[in-house]
């Protein structure tokens, strides 16, 4: 059987979709921690168990019998050494035979505030004995639609990444590759994943601006005043020092990923960050 942490999430449901194609979906078990992610699960006729990562003994109890795990990373930035020691506990004290980790770009893990949890985890799995695959995935391309609106309205994107190049693939294809590797093939790999092309934020601003009409620029601007920017629209602090810190170590190539792996795992192209922002530029405000 294969398990799927983090299966409520945006991620997690992309990939038991896509994993529910490529094996005999009565094999596969979501692990949710709500009433409403279990319905959404069984009227997909997916089986569920509860888990939470701050609860190692839930862990153990949803992980019994299986045998491949797709650990997706938590969302928690800040408790994800403990929360993430939990499921590696959980995963050897039930007997998994395999982890499939959603780790972050080899570069920008090491470089990044917010890698230094993907780094610690790696390394527990390393110490854990128990065979597993790194899944280090770049940026998603939905991240650069957060700031969509605001974009549009005052025809300028502010960051800090200068001219740092983004090799950035949608949530879907990340999904899907997830789900490939869970099934099989690249046991004990290490895969750099990102889209088959990168864009700076200047040319991310001129596709915007060539799909919309509308002059679009992007504004290079210190890290401590993007942080104050971040801040000012409304972001907690802490929230803001890290995803400044990311844009600034963009700024040094860290999500720059240039092997086509993805695109080789899903056996296509990667979807253009170009035809993501058309279709979004196409749904109603
Ligand atoms: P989401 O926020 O949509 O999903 C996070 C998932 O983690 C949810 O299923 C959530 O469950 C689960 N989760 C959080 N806390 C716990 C907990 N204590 N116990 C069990 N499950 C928990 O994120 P995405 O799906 O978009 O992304 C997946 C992961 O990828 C993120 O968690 C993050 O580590 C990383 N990420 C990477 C980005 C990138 O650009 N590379 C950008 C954003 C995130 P519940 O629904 O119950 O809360």
């Amino acid at each position: 059987t294969y398990l799927v942490t983090g299966a409520s999430g945006q991620l997690g449901q992309l990939a038991v979709a896509h994993l529910a194609t490529i094996v005999d979906p009565s094999e596969i078990i979501a692990l949710v921690r709500s009433d409403a992610a279990e319905a959404v699960y069984a009227a997909q006729g997916i089986a569920t168990r509860r888990g939470d990562y701050d609860d190692r003994a839930s862990l153990v109890a949803a992980f019994s019998g299986v045998d491949r795990l797709l650990f997706i990373s938590s969302s928690a930035i800040g408790r994800r050494v403990a929360q993430h020691e939990n499921v590696v506990e959980a995963a050897k004290t039930a007997g998994v035979g395999f982890i499939a980790y959603t780790s972050l770009v080899g570069a920008a893990a090491k470089a990044m505030v917010l890698g230094q949890e993907h780094v610690a985890t790696e390394a527990m799995l390393a110490r854990s004995g128990i065979p597993h695959t790194l899944i280090r995935n770049g940026w998603y391309i939905e991240n650069f639609l957060m700031n969509l609106g605001p974009a549009l309205a005052m025809g300028q994107i502010f960051g800090t990444s200068g001219d740092g190049r983004f090799s950035a693939a949608t949530r879907a294809d990340y999904a899907a590759a997830a789900a490939i590797v869970l099934k099989g093939g690249y046991d004990g790999q290490t895969l750099e994943l990102g889209g088959d092309d990168s864009f700076t934020m200047t040319e991310f601003a001129q596709t915007l601006s060539h799909l919309s009409g509308k002059p679009i620029q992007f504004v290079n601007i210190p890290q401590d005043a993007l942080v104050s920017g971040m801040v000012q629209a409304g972001l907690p602090g802490p929230v803001a020092v890290v995803l400044a810190d990311a844009d600034a170590r963009a700024a040094e190539g860290v999500l720059l990923t240039e092997g086509k792996r993805l695109s080789r795992i899903l056996g296509r192209p990667t979807t253009s960050y170009g035809a993501v922002l058309e279709a979004a530029l196409a749904q109603p405000a």
